[in-house]
């Protein structure tokens, strides 16, 4: 297949005026003149809080959350890696909610002598550009087992934070400025919130064109586009001009070894298509573009007893869940697909009420046949990065297919609608919405 163009064939598409905006903005910025990540003779030692990187070296500083002179400043471990030649500065972060553990995991993994020895990719000797990884930005959650900050702030709805705001607020102001706002392009790790759990998943902004360019370098198959929510990381670096991307994998509470894989096979994908690190990145069959989704939603309360796994592919009609009552014994309702789609993410929380949402369906349409050529054996989307080799490494830029899923999401961000249910301590007001 080396080299060989892959028509792009689109169906059931996003909105026409967003596509038209997506196709705008890459053109715009594909006729703009761009570095080429050439800092020429001034790549040298960096230093941050006042600690010296030099040129081919890593090494691990202690970053202060707080600047404070009394008391905890909450220090999380930060690694840089300094490549030999000038290049990009690409964060890698995982935990900016304390619970969500598949970014800490692939973080630690990519840290490990596996990937930063001799003859390895994230060698500093051989590499160009900085890298840095955080595996757990939310420590003091992360030791707590939450998703929050001890003032029960949810630090990814507080960016870009205040000098003298609420503890969470000072967070977010000094990583923002003493940390990530010199960053090129920032992967932001996740894991869906507490009493669900997410296939590998891409959401960004696909009309930031710096941002589109890094969703499809990360080289997964589903690809949300949407707007970040107020206050997250994702949409403050892009307001900065800076390519974000947040992935989706798991849930809160266990480790997703899949969705750790994907994870960090995307993040060698990133590098390897910034020219961080040598070699080509492994690229899905296909992509599928999607601007919105449907709820499926308990249409009784009781006991939910989910038949099938995120990244299921399902048809019209099946049965994906059932709702029991063990207080009216005998009676069961079935959750069935209303249409042929793909289930991005699913409830593990058996408790359900009326109404709660149980799965999140991208429905699709013509596509499903391509879809279908790529199941494991419990019927999921094997998804590119999640098995042992690449399902699909190409020495040559392809293009592949595009699928595009149309609609909007309701409540405007993503994940709204759980996490209106989700009976999670509110947060200063702010809209929830993306885990
Ligand atoms: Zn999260």
């Amino acid at each position: 297949m080396a080299g060989k163009k892959r028509r792009v064939r689109v169906a059931h598409e996003l909105s026409r005026p967003r596509r038209a905006k997506i196709k705008k903005a890459l053109e715009e910025h594909e006729s703009e003149a761009r570095p080429e990540w050439d800092r020429g003779v001034n790549w040298g030692d960096i230093r941050l809080f006042r600690k010296r990187i030099k040129p081919g070296t890593m090494r691990t500083i202690h970053v202060p959350l707080l600047d404070v002179e009394l008391g905890d400043s909450w220090p999380i471990p930060v690694t840089v890696i300094h490549g030999v030649r000038p290049g990009p500065l690409v964060t890698i972060l995982g935990g900016l909610h304390g619970d969500e553990l598949t970014g800490a995991s692939a973080c630690t993994n990519l840290l490990s002598n596996a990937f930063t020895e001799e003859d390895k990719p994230l060698n500093p000797k051989t590499m160009a550009g900085t890298i840095r990884i955080i595996p757990v930005v939310n420590l003091p959650g992360y030791r707590m087992k939450s998703r929050y900050f001890p003032d029960g702030r949810d630090l990814n709805r507080n960016f870009p934070g205040k000098i003298k705001g609420t503890s969470t607020s000072r967070v977010a102001y000094q990583l923002w400025n003493n940390l990530l706002n010199d960053s090129d392009a920032i992967v932001d790790l996740h894991s869906a919130a507490k009493g669900r759990s997410n296939m590998p998943q891409i959401r960004a902004n696909l009309s930031h064109p710096e941002s589109n360019i890094l969703a499809k370098a990360f080289g997964i198959e589903v690809v949300l586009d949407s707007n970040p929510p107020k206050g997250s990381l994702r949409r403050l670096a892009n307001e900065n001009g800076i390519a974000a991307i947040t992935y989706e994998g798991g849930g809160a509470n266990f480790l997703d070894q899949k969705s750790v894989k994907v994870a960090v096979a995307g993040c060698l994908n990133v590098l390897r298509a910034l020219k961080v690190i040598p070699g080509n990145p492994a690229r899905p069959r296909f992509r599928l573009n999607a601007g919105g989704s449907t709820w499926l939603r308990a249409g009784e309360g009781g006991l939910l007893d989910m038949f099938v796994e995120p990244g299921s592919v399902v048809a019209a009609g099946d049965v994906l869940a059932t709702i029991s009552d063990p207080g009216t014994p005998g009676l069961t309702v079935d959750i069935v697909a209303p249409e042929d789609g793909l289930l991005i993410c699913t409830a593990t929380n058996p408790f359900v009420a009326a109404g709660m949402p149980v799965g999140h369906f991208l429905p699709i349409s013509k596509h499903i046949k391509l879809l279908r050529t790529q199941l494991d054996n419990k019927g999921c989307l094997i998804v590119n990065g999640s098995q042992g080799e690449p399902l699909w490494r190409e020495e040559e830029e392809i293009e592949v297919d595009e699928i595009e899923v149309e609609g909007s999401w309701s409540g405007g961000f993503i994940d709204a609608e759980w996490n209106k249910d989700a009976n999670e301590p509110s947060n200063d007001g702010h809209e929830e919405g993306e885990a």
